[in-house]
């Protein structure tokens, strides 16, 4: 069957949705750690598992032999997430599944978020698991989720300066999730995916002004600025200073992605960010 980790989060659950338009019901299996969480799933006929990466044994069993597995990184910074990714993968060697995809980074992004990928990806290339890397650009979300403090204060705050991202929808991500799962000749590939457009956040502010009638600015301030605006706003200290290593990527150009893998795999356009700025201006 196809399975799926993190099934019950944004990008999983938008796998599982797509998946659904192309195979049956019960040859899905949504991986989570909640089964009360998991209930709509469950209604719609998917096979629900409940399984944790920090519980190795709760996976024993859990993958067979041709399966197809998607496993989406893990959001628990403070838990080693390449321990927690290996003990999928040894779960996947142990069954001898058809295909392992990782939703990784861009190979391009050199920030310390990027590490638990890199060293998730030197693991599953050691384990001789077929393996499908799924590098993924920035979600457009990860902007036009926070647009209440840009709101608030009528400025877009960063310290990306004027580097580009070429950011795309989460649901085309899980688009490329889903092409891989049920295509062919994916095994031992790598994927770099973004959107088709790059933007700065000088644009954004733009975009945002224009679709909201307000004057947004573009405040760019230094790295060290945006640790200290971060944590005043509450954020903790090792959490703004990834977010910080971020922003310096984005100004050297790290995010931009330019294979044209994303909208190649998923046979159409990636979504455009003012896109997303208007759903989520709708609210
Ligand atoms: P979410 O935070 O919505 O989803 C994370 C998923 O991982 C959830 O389903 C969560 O389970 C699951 N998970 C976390 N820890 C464990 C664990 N110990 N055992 C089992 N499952 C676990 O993130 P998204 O769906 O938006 O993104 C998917 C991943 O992509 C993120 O986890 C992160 O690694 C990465 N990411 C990428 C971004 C990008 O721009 N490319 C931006 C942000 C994150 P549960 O549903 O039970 O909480």
């Amino acid at each position: 069957s196809i399975v799926v980790t993190g099934a019950t989060g944004h990008l999983g659950s938008l796998v599982i949705e797509q998946l659904l338009e192309k195979v049956p019901a019960d040859q899905i299996t949504a991986v989570v750690r909640s089964a009360e969480k998991a209930a709509p799933l469950a209604a719609r006929g998917v096979r629900i598992a409940v399984a944790d990466y920090n519980t190795p044994e709760t996976f024993d069993g859990l993958l067979a032999a041709g399966d197809r597995v998607l496993l989406i990184s893990g959001n628990e910074f403070d838990k080693g997430r390449v321990g927690q990714h290996k003990v999928v993968l040894n779960a996947a060697k142990a069954a001898g599944v058809a295909l392992l995809a990782y939703t990784s980074a861009p190979g391009s992004l050199t920030a310390a978020l990027a590490d638990d990928h890199r060293g998730t990806e030197e693991a599953i290339l050691a384990s001789g698991v077929p393996y499908a890397l799924l590098r993924n650009g920035w979600y457009n979300e990860n902007y036009t989720e926070q647009l209440a403090p840009v709101l608030e204060h009528n400025a877009v705050t960063h310290a990306a300066g004027e580097g580009r991202i070429s950011s795309a929808a989460r649901a085309d991500y899980a688009a490329a999730a889903v092409a891989v799962l049920t295509g062919e000749g994916h095994e031992n590939k790598t994927y770099e995916l973004g959107g088709d457009a790059a933007w700065s956040l000088a644009e954004y502010a733009a975009e945002l002004s224009r679709q909201t009638g307000k004057e947004i600015a573009d405040n760019a301030v230094s790295p060290e600025a945006l640790v200290g605006i971060l944590t005043g706003a509450g954020l903790p200290g090792p959490f703004a200073t990834i977010l910080a290593g971020v922003d310096a990527s984005i100004q050297k150009g790290e995010l931009v992605i330019d294979s044209g893998d994303l909208s190649r795999l998923t046979g159409r356009p990636t979504t455009p960010i003012a896109d997303s700025i208007a759903v989520a201006l709708k609210g």
